[in-house]
């Protein structure tokens, strides 16, 4: 039985070492328990500072190391995918090189997969202390929004951190897309997922590498992948806009009969015309959010570039 780890790596060079001895300790641990053997996979995404010369380092010293590194950094949705498709195991696990996602559960998770009926363990955090009251409060709605909108059940809190099996891991590999939004293609392949939910820790070493900015478009790739209901958007607002000027169309020649005319209201005119050109620039931005996605889908670029991997460092 062999487990590969994938851990994608950007400027990691304190947490990485530090990664590698508490994976050691743990895959210790689960050879004598489980006869697990292991591969831990560090795909270095272009990361500026020795994170590259660590794996290398790591790989002189420990066999069951390799490593993948980009020629730029391509996101950590690239560094998975590319994990992914190296990995050679039976059962494959992902996590971030921060310890943020503990290897001491994942005997636990392994454990759900060989005595339960399961086809991956994924971890979710309980709570969201230690974030800024705003970011989680726009994780909360974007989970609720995206929820509501798309039949790929995203889990609020779910974290990357999951062990699978070799199918699941084939399934998640058959979906060709450019625009990976890893979390929104776990739910959608489906099979039958164990939530552990542990509480949140800090970081060992480094800092994060999302800012709020980051997370929002993020958050806007998610949606265009994974659901195609703000297209809809146009359509149902341009009937609300038509119904609303048919009332108001009626109430005003009734008033003209009536009162007569006096010329007054162009305020409300004004405000009026920009509305309604604010709620037609809106729509169109949405039409071109999906184009922009389409566009970069047709033009079948890799994912990532690869500028070396452990194989290319023979003695
Ligand atoms: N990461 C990556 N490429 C990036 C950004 C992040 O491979 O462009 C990796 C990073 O090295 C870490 C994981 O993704 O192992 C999670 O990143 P981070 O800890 O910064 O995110 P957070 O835990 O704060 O959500
Ligand atoms: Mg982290």
């Amino acid at each position: 039985m062999l487990l590969s780890i994938v851990v994608p790596c950007y400027n990691e060079q304190e947490a990485l070492p530090l990664f590698y001895k508490e994976i050691c300790r743990v895959a210790g641990e689960m050879k004598a328990s489980h006869g697990a053997d292991f591969e831990f996979i560090f795909v270095d995404d272009g990361s500026r500072d020795d994170t590259l010369a660590i794996a290398r380092r790591l790989h002189g010293q420990d066999a069951r190391v390799r490593y993948i590194s980009f020629s730029r950094n391509f996101g950590k949705e690239a560094g998975i995918l590319a994990g992914l498709e190296a990995a050679k195991g039976d059962y494959v696990a992902m996590m971030d090189a921060d310890l943020q996602d503990p290897p001491a559960l994942l005997p636990q998770m392994l454990d759900a997969l060989l005595t339960e009926d399961y086809d991956c363990a994924a971890t979710r955090r309980t709570t969201r202390q230690g974030e800024p009251p705003i970011r989680s409060f726009f994780a909360r709605l974007f989970y609720k929004i995206i929820n509501k909108m798309s039949d790929a059940d995203i889990v609020d809190g779910a974290r990357d951190y999951r062990l699978m099996r070799r199918r699941m891991v084939d399934a998640i590999l058959a979906l060709p897309e450019y625009n990976r939004f890893s979390k929104g293609i776990f739910g959608w392949v489906g099979f039958k997922t164990k939530w552990l939910e542990y509480v949140n820790v800090e970081r060992v070493a480094g800092e994060t590498k999302w800012s709020f900015w980051k997370l929002f478009l993020y958050s806007l790739e998610g949606i265009t992948a994974f659901t195609t209901a703000p297209l809809a958007l146009a359509s149902l607002m341009g009937i609300f806009f038509c119904v609303l000027a048919f009332v108001m169309i009626v109430f005003i020649i009734v008033r003209t009969l009536l009162f007569g005319d006096p010329t007054s209201g162009w305020p409300s005119l004004v405000c009026i015309v920009f509305l309604c050109s604010g709620v037609q620039l809106f729509c169109i931005g949405v039409l071109g959010q999906y184009l922009a996605k389409t566009y970069m889908e047709v033009k079948r670029r890799p994912v990532y570039i690869v500028r070396e991997t452990e194989e290319d460092d023979l003695p």
